[in-house]
């Protein structure tokens, strides 16, 4: 059985004061959900004071690390061993503001998930079709290429240690969350993926769904089969409402 997990990708927001109040807030509740695994992504400027904030029994992760598997003159980016020095457990990768904004590819991001590993963090793999792709009918076209760099690269044992997010790009931001049947048919998919590979790496991998869930819409997300919690965005900026998903899972 697959423990759920609710992660928070706070994105580039955050200041010490607001953190500070994010992460009582989530204390003063904790204790109400154990059986969710619960985690917080702050920016990477942030990791070291909210680790040392951070309650009992929730992860800490990053945003992003740099493919590099060495450390050395690559300006602006983050080892991912020093996030694992700053006590991440997680790290996502392959965003889609990362992918749409920075240019990552398939192959960049598939790189960032082998190095990820290597040095000790368990990458979230986000993947996810935009509005113009579903309309075109090549969602499932756009989850396959986007897994399959992974498992060409890192292998689907891999998979073992790591979580997939669908996030709808569509969804993400907007306030137009999937239909749980939608969220449910599109994770089917990608376990489906991951089951032709290996039945029971794909039994164990947990699928996130992603893209404005909220405290109104959890519940009825995580009621899906393959649906194994949520990466949350602007819900996850406030302790009440995070702390309400947490609690629908
Ligand atoms: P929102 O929850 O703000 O739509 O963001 C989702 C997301 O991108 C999480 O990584």
């Amino acid at each position: 059985t697959r423990q759920y997990l609710v992660a928070g990708n706070w994105k580039m927001n955050g200041s010490r004061a607001a953190n500070a109040e994010l992460l009582s807030g989530i204390a003063a509740r904790v204790g109400s959900v154990d059986r969710v695994e619960l985690l917080v992504c702050p920016p990477a400027v942030y990791l070291d004071s909210v680790r040392a904030a951070l309650p009992v029994g929730v992860s800490l992760g990053a945003q992003n690390l740099s493919e590099q598997i060495k450390p050395g003159a690559f300006t602006g980016e983050t080892h991912g061993a020093m996030l694992t020095e700053l006590g991440c457990r997680y790290v996502l990768v392959g965003h889609s503001e990362r992918r749409s904004l920075y240019g990552e590819t398939n192959q960049l991001v598939a790189d960032k998930f082998s190095t990820a590993q290597a040095l000790g963090l368990i990458p979230i793999l986000c993947i996810g079709e935009t509005l113009e792709q579903r309309e075109a009918g090549q969602t499932e076209a756009v989850l396959r290429e986007q897994l399959a760099a992974v498992i060409a690269r890192c292998g689907i044992a891999s998979f073992g240690a790591a979580v997939v997010a669908y996030e709808p790009v569509w969804a993400i931001g907007t306030g137009k969350t999937a239909t749980p049947a939608q969220a449910q048919t599109a994770h089917a998919f990608i376990r489906g993926l991951l089951a032709a590979q290996d039945a029971t790496i794909a039994g164990s991998t947990r699928l996130l769904y992603g893209g404005s869930c909220k405290a109104d819409n959890a519940a009825e997300l995580f009621a899906g089969a393959d649906i194994d919690g949520g990466l949350i965005g602007g819900a996850a900026l406030k302790a009440s409402d995070f702390m309400a998903i947490a609690d629908a899972a």
